[in-house]
């Protein structure tokens, strides 16, 4: 079957930066499976999916609008040095986890002096055009359960609370 809306698709896939360095790919964290049409890839990726089958392989490139977003200098913020007392080999360009209201978020390490640390917490990917990978393994319909949801159940069941 070919991929259209209210479809599950699983995908081999490779993220790259425009030099081709692997940022995550299936060969780490294990294939992408998504429920087409509602929104979890991003858009322009989704777009170029419709009609593809099992066994095809795409590359494309991304525009920053189109992937991690815009880099956006509010999302660093200048924080007490003795905040990071326990972290150990304090570098720039650290990843951390920070947490914040709504949750922890992976930030870097931007900048270090005496006084204060500079956290930014824009995706690394963030400004950059990526290039994409991907590899059609499996496309099925979505039961109607997992369509009202509007994502995967894998193993038959649904794991999220609802
Ligand atoms: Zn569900």
């Amino acid at each position: 079957m070919k991929i259209e809306k209210d479809c599950v698709v699983e995908l081999d896939y490779k993220l790259m930066d425009l030099e081709e360095q692997t940022w995550e790919s299936s060969d780490e964290g294990g294939p992408w499976v998504y429920l087409h049409g509602h929104g979890e890839l991003m858009p322009a990726l989704e777009k170029v999916l419709i009609g593809k089958g099992i066994g095809q392989k795409l590359k494309l490139e991304l525009q920053p609008e189109e992937a991690y977003g815009q880099y956006e200098d509010d999302l660093c913020t200048q924080v007490p040095r003795e905040a990071f007392a326990e972290v150990k080999n304090l570098t720039e360009g650290m990843r951390l986890a920070a947490e914040g209201q709504d949750g922890v978020h992976a930030v870097t390490v931007k900048s270090i002096t005496d006084e204060s640390v500079t956290i930014d917490a824009n995706h690394p990917l963030a400004g950059q055009a990526v290039k994409v990978e991907v590899k059609v393994l499996s496309v099925r319909e979505a039961s109607e359960e997992e369509i009202s949801h509007g994502h995967v159940h894998q193993h038959g069941s649904c794991s999220h609370n609802h």
